[in-house]
């Protein structure tokens, strides 16, 4: 958290490691002045980045991934010590991720890149040919999370670069060292420091990064600061990306694989502790598997084990920090409080540490309970049963949300048929999360989940402008339809209207003959 070191002087923040509440650095926070600055001096870089030959920015994206492959260790060492999550989940979901939005961007950054042809079928225009250019913004900011220190602005700076821009990432005040960690990997691959920054500060901060002479904005974080940076982007009409929160539903059906899908329910709803954008926030179970898909996954939350991320056996780390363990309390007890059944957890592990919360599983759930509408955002799974394939798509459905959702079962075209029903940027059959694993594939959401893309071609998009190049085949000739309007100009110009879109070929060669002469005016001005 940032604390004012005296009055006067420069906010710093204090990163602390939430498993043992060790302060690991104190880091100066950026003034807005340094923002301002910062941003202008990638601005003054970044054409010389854009000029460089795609080759050369894969060059250095090559680099950076060996160097990420070869530290591996360290820097999941750095997120568990951080962001308090599993190293070996790191590894897993941050490091490996990164490592192939990379291979993404190297292998397909040449053909995205290149130039577009765009046929035509006018043929008034038939003696223009157009293509279309893909060029950088010029400055990306990034505003980004806690929760995916590294991947989430790994992923876009990756993509951001390779297209020739430069960026300034205002990381969370919560994970500042892992993004100057990226920094200092980019800055060994050789990357010019001019085009990469970190900017480290709390809320304002970012505020401030999203008031400057920015290109473009890609914030991650909840759907509530969302909101305030769309409303102050419009004002100035600066691009956004906006990736937020999510209220994932897990719909088992009855021909589910019941040992598979209850594995997934509990991976699902804990992995980094439930801190996970995608996951599994709600879970309808069709009413013949209820309890003993209850039964299976009390069952397996019982064996997980919970401690400091460090220990390479630990599968659920702490929690961020004590706001989100309160909201989380709050929204169990509350759900509690309204008739749902506490199956596992539902406390505190003080024995632990201070921010530690037993993985937590509860029946009997309704959508009417917050933990069912807000966005939990901590280890907890909880169940609902429904009757009817129609009634899972409307619970499923019914959500401000629209991040991600997956459907459990072992009939393909069944859960296919009902994946076309939901209401979300993405969804998986029989799995879940994962799909932020495979660099091709997009990644955002519908409803309050977001605007826009990111990872795989449609994240490369948003960090490009498109340009349409029309160049005209025949420059020394006066086109029919610029001044020198006349009845004649008039008659011939319906005759040729007739002639392209009349659907009667009497009328069409009748128009044809009648717009004889259009194409030789000699009235032009
Ligand atoms: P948050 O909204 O509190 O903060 C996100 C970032 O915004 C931080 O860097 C923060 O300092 C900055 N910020 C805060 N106020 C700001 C302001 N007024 N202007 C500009 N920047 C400001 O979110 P969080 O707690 O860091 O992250 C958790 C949330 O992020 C959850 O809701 C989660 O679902 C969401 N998330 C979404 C995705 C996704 O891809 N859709 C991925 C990860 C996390």
């Amino acid at each position: 958290m940032a604390t004012e070191a005296k009055i006067g002087a420069a906010a710093t923040i204090v990163s602390h490691n939430p498993a043992t509440g060790e302060a690991l650095a104190e880091l100066p926070c950026a003034t807005p002045e340094e923002i301002v600055a910062t941003v202008q001096r990638a601005r003054e870089a970044q054409p010389r980045w854009q000029g460089t030959s795609v080759s050369q920015r894969i060059d250095v994206l090559r680099r950076f991934q060996e160097q990420l492959r070869a530290q591996r260790d360290d820097v999941a060492r750095l997120i568990c010590r951080e962001a308090g999550k599993p190293a070996a989940e790191a590894l897993a979901t941050e490091v490996l991720v990164v490592l192939d939005a990379a291979e993404f961007c190297i292998r397909n950054a040449h053909r995205f890149l290149r130039n577009i042809p765009v046929p035509h079928g006018n043929i008034a225009m038939k003696a223009k040919r157009g293509h279309l250019v893909r060029e950088p913004y010029g400055v990306i900011g990034i505003i980004a999370p806690w929760n995916y220190p590294f991947s989430i602005p790994a992923i876009e700076t990756l993509g951001a670069l390779v297209t020739g821009n430069a960026v300034v990432l205002k990381p969370s005040e919560f994970t500042p060292l892992i993004g100057k960690e990226l920094e200092r990997l980019l800055l060994v691959a050789g990357l010019d420091p001019a085009l990469f920054h970190v900017v480290v500060g709390e809320g304002p901060a970012g505020a401030t990064l999203l008031d400057s002479p920015i290109d473009k904005m890609i914030f991650t974080g909840s759907a509530a600061t969302g909101r305030r940076v769309g409303e102050t982007a419009a004002r100035r009409l600066l691009p956004v990306v906006l990736e937020l929160g999510g209220k994932d539903p897990m719909i088992v059906l009855d021909d589910a694989n019941l040992e598979v899908a209850s594995s997934g329910a509990v991976w699902g709803a804990m992995m980094n502790a439930g801190q996970t954008c995608l996951s599994v926030e709600r879970c309808y179970v069709h009413r013949s598997m209820y309890e003993p898909f209850l039964e299976k996954c009390r069952a397996k939350i019982a064996k997980l084990r919970v401690g400091n991320g460090i220990g390479s056996e630990v599968e659920v780390g702490p929690m961020i920090h004590e706001r989100q363990l309160r909201t989380v309390e709050v929204q169990v007890n509350d759900a509690i409080a309204h008739g749902a059944r506490l199956l596992a957890g539902g406390k505190r592990l003080t024995e632990l540490g201070s921010s530690f919360y037993a993985p937590t599983l509860l029946a009997d759930v309704t959508n009417g309970m917050r933990l069912m509408q807000e966005e939990t955002f901590g280890p907890v799974l909880p169940v609902a049963p429904f009757d009817s394939d129609e009634e899972a798509v409307r619970l499923a459905n019914d959500s401000d949300f629209g991040l991600a959702a997956s459907i459990w079962t072992g009939n393909r075209s069944r859960g296919e048929a009902m994946a076309a029903r939901i209401k979300a940027g993405t969804v998986m059959l029989n799995d879940m999360i994962s799909c932020f694993g495979i660099a091709e594939a997009p990644h955002g959401g519908f409803k309050q989940s977001g605007i826009g893309r990111t990872h795989g071609e449609l994240g490369l998009q948003e960090m490009v402008q498109t340009k349409y190049i029309d160049i005209d085949l025949a420059p020394s000739i006066r086109k029919p339809w610029w001044f020198g309007y006349s009845r004649q100009y008039q008659e011939q110009m319906g005759g040729f209207l007739d002639f392209l879109f009349a659907r009667k070929l009497s009328v069409k060669l009748r128009g044809a003959l009648r717009s004889i002469g259009l194409f030789r005016r000699s009235n032009s001005v």
